[in-house]
């Protein structure tokens, strides 16, 4: 069942999330949730703090492959990084600018508990630590330069008003 996604502005997208510790039926039916709200949505990734749930869980789907992370750790982070225009469910019609490292491995654990280690490039990587970084509280307006985040607030707030005409 796809689920609403929380928008700029909604303070659970700007805080931390927590560990998962029970592997139970609630959290696959999490993630079946937020697989499907991912691909409703035409997204390439999807941090559970996004549909409203505080727990370390993230989604991502590159090409015909699709990721469900419990509890991710970035493990290592490549030192050549990449600036790429970046976008967010939850901040819709906005694009900025994000430098990132170009190579990651996150550590985590499987919807069953099972420890999984994925090593990732490019656009995996690139998603995996956007996804990361929501579960932290961080958002993609939190990783770019000030100009690019004062024009995106106001391309934002016009999308608002927008909305309500
Ligand atoms: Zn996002």
């Amino acid at each position: 069942m796809a689920l609403d996604i929380r928008t700029f502005g909604d303070p659970v997208l700007k805080t931390r999330a927590a560990p998962v510790e029970s592997f139970d039926e609630s959290l696959l039916r999490l993630t079946e949730d937020m697989l499907a709200t991912m691909r409703d949505n035409e997204g390439v990734g999807l941090a559970a703090n996004q549909v409203g749930r505080l727990k370390r869980v993230l989604v991502a789907a590159v090409e015909d492959d699709e990721y469900v992370i419990v509890n991710p750790v970035l493990t290592y982070s490549a030192e050549t990084t990449e600036t790429a225009p970046e976008g967010c469910l939850s901040i819709p019609g906005i694009q900025v600018d994000v430098e990132r490292p170009t190579a990651v491995t996150v550590s985590g654990q499987d919807v069953s508990g099972e420890p999984l280690l994925i090593e990732a490039s490019d656009l995996l990587a690139r998603i995996l630590q956007h996804e990361i970084d929501h579960l932290d509280g961080v958002l993609i307006l939190d990783r770019t330069d000030r100009q690019s985040r004062k024009a995106a607030m106001r391309e934002w707030r016009e999308h608002l008003l927008a909305q309500q005409s």
